[in-house]
């Protein structure tokens, strides 16, 4: 192992689990709660963007311009103070199939585990709350790093040499995402992407993408 991978990286939402739509839940509470308007974030945003993003799409339709800082911080504030609620109450939130058993492999065979994800760091914790996951990760770049997935991707990758305490070689991190925006922020910060097609895209779709491996789900391993 020490030639190879040491650091593998997470997507959290459709890599390892599924909220059942609970963020986009706690966008509409946050929306209605600060400016009494339904707001369905999930017809204005796409899978893989950042919370930073998303809420600045929502502010756009109900401001009709871009936010303020102030204002992207307020909603993104109340957001999170709803999702703890709306995740616990999910009917559709779910761990993927082989999420809990490779994290475990991984974790033995002692790889550096951590998340990559648009999630503010809060939010992405919150999220795996539920599923009993954060016990896997050690370090992680979120959404509360940078609005920009390869940003976060970077930060990610520089809290992962913090936590391994020596440096890391680009070629020693493996990234896993279930969209074609975490195959560009994983390319765009210098690392390889495993694609997972257990959501939106499909392995054609994710190897058109870009991805150096595609799998059709975490139980089928990763290219180790
Ligand atoms: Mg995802």
């Amino acid at each position: 192992m020490p030639d190879g991978i040491i650091a593998i990286l997470f997507d959290i939402d459709g890599t390892l689990i599924t909220s059942g739509g609970a963020g986009t839940r706690a966008w509409a509470l946050a929306f209605e709660e600060v400016y009494g308007m339904k707001v369905d974030i999930s017809s204005l945003s796409d899978l893989g963007m950042t919370d930073s993003e998303v809420g600045s799409k929502g502010l756009e339709s109900v401001v009709g311009r871009k936010p303020t800082g102030i204002e992207l911080e307020k909603m993104l504030e109340c957001h999170l103070r709803y999702l703890p609620q709306t995740v616990e109450e999910s009917e559709g939130y779910r761990v993927m199939e082989g999420a809990d058993s490779l994290l475990t492999a991984l974790i033995t065979q002692g790889y550096m585990l951590g998340l990559v994800s648009g999630n503010s760091e809060k939010g992405a914790h919150i999220k795996l709350k539920r599923a009993n996951l954060n016990r896997f990760f050690s370090f992680g770049g979120f959404g509360s790093d940078s609005a920009d997935r390869r940003e976060l991707t970077k930060v990610a990758i520089s809290r992962a040499e913090i936590a391994f305490g020596a440096q890391i070689s680009l070629e020693q991190f493996l990234c896993v995402g279930d969209t074609s925006r975490d195959i560009d922020a994983a390319h765009a910060a210098g690392i390889k992407c495993v694609g997972v097609a257990t959501s939106k895209y499909s392995k054609e779709d994710l190897k058109d993408a870009g991805a150096d491996y595609v799998i059709g789900s975490l139980s089928e391993g990763l290219p180790l």
